[in-house]
């Protein structure tokens, strides 16, 4: 970028940038990859420290990227008319603030040029959450008929069924 010359997501809209300018938007954080129990009748979002069994949760990146449709059938496309419905998209998210009109932080690679920064300031899940291989399925699925779990990558929505009070959603 040359010196002077605004950034991308400060003078585009997200309907207006390129599918690359989309995907470096993700500073893999991989927070929206983690398992979540909806209340069905508050509506309220838990989040629990298991990642999606798909994410690599050193790097905060989905492991089967192109494929995450294929591979996990609950996957959805995370797109400009999409962010507008998910409302537990992390605060940190990047197309969450700049949806709501905010600035990227310090720690963004596209700001920082380093993809270390978003683990450096804590925000990755990177030391937080059990990986999703080590959590068997059925422990997150045999309780689950009240409560729907989410859990999304980048472009990704998952939907499940569980039920409450299964696992400790932690901090
Ligand atoms: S889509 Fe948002 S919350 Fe998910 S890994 Fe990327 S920056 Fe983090």
């Amino acid at each position: 970028m040359k010196t002077g010359t605004p950034p991308f997501w400060k003078t585009k809209s997200l309907e207006q940038m390129t599918p690359e300018e989309w995907e470096s938007l993700c500073d893999g954080c991989g927070n929206c990859c983690l398992e979540k129990f909806e209340d069905s009748e508050s509506g309220e979002i838990r989040v629990f420290p298991v990642a999606c069994e798909y994410l690599d949760v050193t790097t905060g990146r989905c492991m089967v990227y192109e494929a995450r449709t294929r591979v996990n059938s609950d996957c959805l496309s995370l797109t400009v008319e999409t962010i507008k419905e998910i409302h537990w998209l992390p605060e940190t998210c990047a197309y969450r603030l700049l949806a709501e009109g905010k600035d990227l932080p310090w720690w963004h690679p596209l700001v920082s040029g380093r993809s270390k920064t978003v683990h450096e300031a804590g925000i990755s899940v990177r030391d937080r959450v059990l990986p999703g291989s080590f959590v068997h399925p059925e422990d997150l699925r045999k309780k689950g008929r009240k409560k729907t779990r989410h859990s999304i990558k980048r472009r990704i929505v998952a939907r499940k069924r569980l039920k409450e009070g299964d696992l400790d959603p932690g901090p």
